[in-house]
């Protein structure tokens, strides 16, 4: 996706991950190699580096603001909310049907059609959302809380 095509949210938190690189190449921050929080190195990245990530716990107005997190616990502590909770939901509900009618499940397994994770990760693509809301919207569940109005 271009960035000039980008949700506004969505820029800031490229801008503020360009600026964190741009800071890290230059020296002015540094990577730490364990994380802040669980003090444990991050799991191994294919290069042998360990894998602790710029938290921007400020939010992206702060840009150089990080916490140096393992994945993990980015996981887990990130407090962005989704764009669901954050009231930017995309989806509408011909967006919704259009999900609906596009979705291949899998094949039933063990006599329950699980959603399949290359499909809703396809349509999570196509659709800008996550793929659990994607997963929701083909299960059926509470997807009229994601729906903008
Ligand atoms: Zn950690």
């Amino acid at each position: 996706m271009k960035f000039s095509e980008m949700l506004p949210h969505d820029r800031s938190r490229k801008l503020a991950h360009r600026a964190v690189a741009k800071a890290l190449a230059e020296g002015t921050l540094i990577r730490p190699r364990i994380c802040e929080n669980c003090l444990n190195p991050g799991p191994e990245a294919s290069d042998g580096r360990a894998t602790i990530h710029g938290h921007h716990y400020k939010g992206y107005e702060f840009p150089l603001d990080v916490k140096w997190l393992c994945s993990k616990c980015h996981c887990k502590e990130d407090p962005r909310p989704s764009k669901e909770a954050s009231g930017m939901a995309k989806l509408d509900r011909e967006a919704v049907s259009l999900i609906r009618a596009k979705y291949k499940p899998s094949p039933i397994k063990g006599g329950r059609r699980k959603p399949s994770p290359t499909c809703c990760h396809a349509l999570a693509i196509e659709f800008g959302v996550s793929k659990s809301t994607i997963e929701r919207v083909v299960r059926n569940l509470a997807w009229v809380d994601e729906v903008s109005v």
